[in-house]
């Protein structure tokens, strides 16, 4: 595509190659006349980009053919390509081509990729780094560099975390103090004048829209004057605060003229930055990457799925992820953004489920379902339906030669300690060992007392295997293990280091899934050992998204309760009746129920938070129940283990009434004869932690209370926790939560061991299950993924899930 008038340009040879910070408007201006001179490639004008560098170049002082450039829009269409002409030329370029004079067939080629292949242009472009950007030198690049963005390629991918909606705009009479604003309205007034010390210019200014006027100020930025001078009907977005009498804007962004701007449509994107970058930098950048790039992303998704799951293509995806012209053109970049995420992520599960699968032979458990069911008739209760069913899978799929990967998922007290402990006893009389492993110390000391009391008269031994046993203990109980003269070992993620050693591991309970990750998993079968796998957990997870994190695992989920449980009362109480909470409690006591006291993680050091539970401990003792002084006890982070079991040991013994402690109490503790759980400073806490809490009560037909208390007056957040009092249903919370803060906070997503999701969300159930449908059905077809359609799909999938990798 060689221009016809090439013939006429001093060649490039001949002429210094232009500075580099004239390399971006170069090629500003090359795709400007490439596109017809209509000013729409930089945000806010040519204009203002060339003011802009300008503002850069002082002293220097913009070459004039450069400085014409400052009226761009206001020139006809002619002069505007005479302008452009001249100010490439003196910047040393080839003139482009006229875009009328281009031949057919050269439309088709795309820019830049003249005369290479097409495939080694795209990819050096997309590789190009940062710093070709207008203005992009050492220190941005750093910058840059720290939200992972070296390359065009990786800026496509820096997606918006929201777009301000610049569609509505207020008459200036109805501007108030404290409020985001857009107005339309002429400059009636300004000037600058020069200041000392770190403001060193003051741009004043009067905004008037017919209705009223209002004053505006801007720091440091003397070119405003020229590029604002006068302007009428300028777009000015904002927010209103107080100044010397009444409402004024200060530094409010602008754009000369709406129609023309690439980025003040309706929707304006605001990225995640970080120290310096100012939106308006990262905005601009971000046109210049999605105009030489957006296209140039390959489509991985077949023409067929994208059909079938409703997506549009990739290039328009990237155009408007970034710019989008209303909400609707947003959702659907994010809808197809979020689908090539989700998807990807669950091939991926899929693919990890069938290596499990084929890559895991299992020993085949006979179960003596006999055995079992005398075992379930010496228990004080009769097992619920779905713990029956929960035990009937489990036993299934041991019998079965491939290692069961299970999910054993049931709200807070819904019993599910009891379902492992027959599938212990299954593995057990057929002469193997289980674990257990716990989470925190304190939960294996739970586990050992309940399982130790539901196996009395079975005949088998249990060990405890914890940091609190001494070195010399520790040693001679591995060796018992060791031996096989252990049936059961119970402890926490210390069961898988180097120095266990089982006789015949074949199965473990991982309690709590959210604490261990694949890692451990992996972990355990590096060790040799392939053993039966049931995780139990608590956190009511959706069953898609269960799927999505847990997505190699079988899920079994107990919903119904023990019968005779009462839901558990849930009041908020305010910092004024916290008297009357005391005495309720005293009344509780005095019928001979226990109470839980749970401190909140006021400070940011553990210290602290230990201090202020240790001095509330102190006050409750001398000033609200002297009385009990000497049955309240203390439960903290920091105690030594043994502290730690002797205080739960005397609770659960009812030797303490009272049982003042931190977050420790979290998960899992059981003691029914508990009635009421007092949460302080509840508002620090998620709703599916307080749910936690809340469960470790109401665990008896015994009525049980849960009292929140909050210092905190805002609304919103006493709306959370209003939503604990509405409902004791786990799953209703999870979901609200998932809204709440997201599922990273909630589950902890980044333990999961899945990629990081840069646009999908995991509460997004919508798109989830519609990825989750492709990504099956694709799986059926091409489980390999061999077909030359889904060739891209691998390549994606394997660089998607590396990015994990990378985090791990
Ligand atoms: P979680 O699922 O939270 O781990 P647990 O296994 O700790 O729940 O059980 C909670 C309480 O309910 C325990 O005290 C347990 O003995 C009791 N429990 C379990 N199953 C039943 C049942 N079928 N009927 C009555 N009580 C039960
Ligand atoms: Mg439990």
């Amino acid at each position: 595509m060689e221009g016809r008038r090439t013939t006429t340009t001093s060649s490039r040879s001949n002429n210094p190659p232009p500075p580099s910070r004239f390399s971006a408007l170069s090629r500003i201006l090359e795709l400007e006349s490439r596109g017809g001179h209509n000013d729409r490639v930089v945000a806010g004008g040519l204009a203002y980009f060339v003011a802009h560098l300008q503002q850069d170049l002082q002293p220097e002082r913009l070459a004039p053919d450069l400085a014409r450039l400052l009226n761009y829009e206001k020139l006809s269409l002619d002069d505007r390509a005479a302008a452009i002409a001249a100010a490439r030329k003196s910047l040393g370029a080839d003139p482009a081509p006229d875009p009328n004079a281009k031949s057919r067939k050269s439309t088709k080629t795309r820019p830049g990729g003249a005369g290479k292949t097409r495939g080694a242009g795209r990819k050096s472009r997309l590789d190009t780094p940062v710093t070709n950007l207008f203005r992009v030198g050492p220190q941005y690049e750093k910058l840059l560099a720290k939200l992972n963005i070296a390359t065009y390629e990786d800026f496509l991918y820096h997606f918006p975390r929201k777009y301000l909606d610049r569609s509505n705009f207020t008459a200036v009479a109805d501007i108030r103090a404290g409020q985001a604003v857009n107005v339309i309205a002429d400059v009636i007034e300004l000037s600058s004048r020069r200041t000392r010390g770190r403001v060193s210019t003051i741009t004043r200014g009067l905004l008037s829209d017919g209705s009223n006027s209002i004053p505006a100020v801007w720091f440091n930025q003397p070119y405003l004057e020229k590029t604002l001078q006068g302007r009428r009907n300028v777009a000015f977005f904002g927010r209103a605060q107080w100044g010397r009498d009444g409402p004024e804007l200060r530094a409010p962004d602008f754009e000369l003229d709406l129609n023309r701007s690439l980025h003040a449509g309706a929707q304006v994107p605001v990225y995640p930055a970080t120290g310096k970058l100012s939106q308006k930098l990262l905005r601009l950048w971000a046109g210049e990457v999605v105009e030489s790039c957006a296209d140039l992303i390959i489509e991985f998704i077949p023409e067929d799925i994208r059909a079938s799951a409703g997506l549009i293509g990739i290039g328009p995806a990237l155009r408007d992820i970034h710019f989008p012209d209303s909400p609707a053109a947003a959702a659907a970049a994010v809808k197809r953004l979020a689908f090539d995420e989700l998807f990807l992520l669950q091939l991926g599960v899929l693919e990890r489920r069938r290596e499990w699968r084929e890559g895991s032979p299992g020993r085949a458990i006979q179960a003596e379902r006999e055995d079992i069911r005398e075992f379930v008739r010496s228990l004080p209760f009769k097992l619920t339906g779905d713990q029956g069913t929960a035990v009937g899978e489990i036993l299934d799929d041991i019998e079965r030669p491939v290692a069961m990967n299970r999910l054993l998922q049931g709200d807070v007290g819904s019993g599910k300690t009891v379902v492992a402990a027959c599938s212990i006893l299954a593995c057990v009389r057929a002469g193997y060992q289980a674990a257990v492993m716990a989470p925190t110390q304190l939960l294996a000391e739970q586990h050992f007392t309940t399982l130790t009391e539901v196996f009395t008269g079975q005949d088998l031994s249990v060990e405890l295997i914890t940091g609190a046993l001494t070195k010399a203990k520790r040693r001679k109980a591995w060796k018992r293990v060791a031996a096989g003269e252990v049936d059961v070992v119970i402890g926490t993620q210390a069961l898988i280091t180097e120095e266990s050693e089982f006789a015949a591991l074949s199965f473990i309970v991982v309690d709590e899934q959210h604490r261990f990750g694949v890692h451990q998993r992996a972990r355990l079968r590096g060790m040799g050992y392939n053993p039966h796998v049931l995780v139990m957990t608590a956190t009511p997870i959706p069953r898609t998204l269960a799927l999505t994190l847990y997505g190699d695992l079988d899920i079994t989920r107990i919903a119904e309760m023990p019968p005779g449980r009462r839901p558990v009362k849930t009041a908020l109480i305010a910092p004024e009746q916290r008297a009357k909470a005391f005495s309720f409690i005293r009344e509780q006591v005095a019928e001979g129920r226990q109470v839980f006291i749970v401190f909140p993680l006021i400070e940011e050091s553990e210290t602290l938070q230990v201090r202020s539970a240790e001095a509330e401990f102190a006050r409750l003792g001398t000033e609200v129940f002297p009385d009990l002084a000497d049955r309240i006890g203390l439960l903290h982070g920091r105690l030594k283990n043994k502290a730690k079991t002797a205080v739960m040991d005397a609770f659960r013994a009812h030797e303490l009434d009272v049982l003042v402690t931190t977050a420790v109490v979290e998960v899992g503790v059981d003691v029914p004869n508990a009635t009421i759980m007092m949460i302080e400073g509840a508002e620090r806490f998620g709703l599916a932690q307080l749910h936690q809490f809340r469960g470790r009560v109401g665990r008896s037909d015994m009525q049980s209370y849960c009292l929140l208390l909050s210092d905190s007056e805002d609304a919103a957040e006493n709306e959370r926790l209003l939503a604990m009092t509405c409902t004791t249903d786990g799953f209703a919370l999870a979901e609200r939560d998932l809204e709440l803060r997201g599922p990273g906070e909630v589950l902890g997503s980044r333990q999961s061991g899945l990629p990081e999701l840069r646009v999908a969300s995991l509460s997004d159930v919508a798109t989830l299950e519609l990825s989750r449908r492709e990504a099956i059905a694709l799986f059926k077809r091409d489980p390999d993924l061999l077909h030359a359609d889904n060739r891209l799909i691998r390549e994606r999938l394997d660089s998607f899930w590396d990015r994990r990798a990378e985090l791990s």
